[in-house]
């Protein structure tokens, strides 16, 4: 993704938390993304509750060896056997098969509150009354914090009252068939539907807030990586700059040369004549005439594992290796007529416009770690030589 796809995602992100709205209605990527962290978040809280869950489900059975002592065997295996092995197998599940997990948690949790409802039928009052509001309250607690998203949301409350219903009517429970059970569980759904509504908001916003600064951050740091690029360029040629070079120079060329290893190099070349190239022919013909020898000496560069840099100007550089002054003038010799023979078309039809070029060179000459500085004065003064001679030709230091 480029620097401006994360700026306008996080541009949605941020429109998305302003207005509030819902999913579908979020940018395609956006809400791709969305989906995937959500997956991972309720995958993460459903294993959450589905332990809890289960030491809830241990932990109640103390309540039945208080209030039905005589039962206890009895209730304990049906609220085991209805909330652990579904539960475990839930556990199991990996994050892509959620719906399977989130659809055994609801039917484990269901399990639990009817448990609780056939247990509720042995108990003395106002026991009986406590273990009737317990299915009202596992309902309302869950609700909130559980994993589910809007219809299922739906979906869980009428499936859980549905089951709790005919629980209450086949265990003919006193307490829940009081005309105030289900007004009361109604009510209590209702308020935990709403904070459900609110938490499931405030997880939204916290998936959309990380978003956010997620695709900020990964666009600022595009933003900076082409900053650093640019401040290593030359922006007509392409070529590395003069601050480039010289960090290249000291990082691989400032280096005592070993026995038999290859010496620093520089190649130093001055445009012959390119004022009056640029009166006659244009700026801007003169500027792709830049490019093309830019092209040439990027070609030489490569092929020689060197580096080309523009210097400023009509003055460019390159670094290479070459065992000696015969061997870095003929690399020199075939830049200058590579650069002899480009042909730039210009404005006036039918022509085309040439150029020269006078290129001087300096190569490291002992095995001392070399300067940039020096380098470039024993190239700067061949190259005058050249000039001086005639132009169009290579000159070595020395
Ligand atoms: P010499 O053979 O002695 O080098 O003659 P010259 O005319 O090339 O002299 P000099 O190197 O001093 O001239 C530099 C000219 O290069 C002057 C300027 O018009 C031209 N030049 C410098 N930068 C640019 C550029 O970015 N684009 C274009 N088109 N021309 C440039
Ligand atoms: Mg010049
Ligand atoms: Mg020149």
């Amino acid at each position: 993704m480029d620097r401006a796809q994360d700026f306008d995602l996080a541009t949605a992100a941020h429109a998305a938390l302003v207005g509030r709205t819902p999913p579908s209605q979020w940018d395609e990527r956006l809400r791709a993304a969305g989906l995937e962290q959500m997956h991972a978040a309720h995958s993460r809280e459903a294993d959450f509750l589905l332990k809890l869950g289960m030491v809830i489900a241990v932990l109640s059975l103390l309540i039945d060896w208080i209030a039905i002592p005589q039962h206890l065997a009895e209730v304990a295996l049906i609220r085991l056997l209805g909330v652990i092995p579904l539960s475990l197998v839930a556990l199991a599940l990996p994050t892509r098969l959620l719906g399977l997990k989130k659809l055994l948690m609801a039917v484990s949790m269901t399990a639990f509150a009817c448990s609780l409802a056939y247990a509720s039928q042995f108990a003395p009052a106002p026991s009986n009354a406590l273990l009737a509001l317990g299915v009202i309250t596992l309902l309302a607690l869950g609700l909130p914090v559980l994993p589910f998203r809007r219809f299922e949301v739906v979906s869980f409350v009428i499936f859980y009252l549905a089951a709790v219903g005919a629980c209450v009517w086949v265990f003919e429970n006193e307490v829940a068939r009081a005309e105030a059970f289900f007004p009361i569980a109604i009510l209590a759904t209702a308020a935990a539907g709403v904070l459900s509504h609110r938490v499931h908001w405030l997880e939204r916003r916290d998936i959309l807030l990380t978003l956010e600064a997620d695709y900020r951050a990964a666009a600022l740091e595009d933003s900076n990586e082409q900053l650093t690029a640019l401040s290593l360029e030359d922006p007509l040629t392409g070529l590395a700059n003069r601050r480039h070079a010289e960090t290249v120079f000291d990082a691989h060329y400032a280096l005592p040369s070993a026995p038999g290893q290859a010496r620093a190099a520089l190649l130093m070349l001055d445009l012959d004549r390119f004022k009056a190239f640029n009166d006659r022919f244009g700026h801007q013909t003169g500027d792709a005439c830049l490019r093309a020898v830019a092209e040439a000496m990027r070609h030489t560069a490569s092929r020689h594992g060197g580096l080309a840099a523009r210097f400023g100007g009509e003055e460019f550089v390159i670094l290479l290796r070459a065992d000696d002054d015969a061997q870095a003038l003929a690399i020199a010799e075939d830049l200058r007529v590579a650069i002899e023979r480009i042909e730039i078309a210009h404005d006036a039809a039918g022509t085309t416009a040439t150029c020269t070029t006078s290129i001087g060179v300096a190569v490291q000459d002992s095995a001392d770690a070399p300067t940039l500085k020096a380098m470039l004065a024993w190239a700067d003064a061949a190259l005058y030589r050249a000039k001086a001679e005639g132009r169009n030709r290579c000159v070595a230091a020395g």
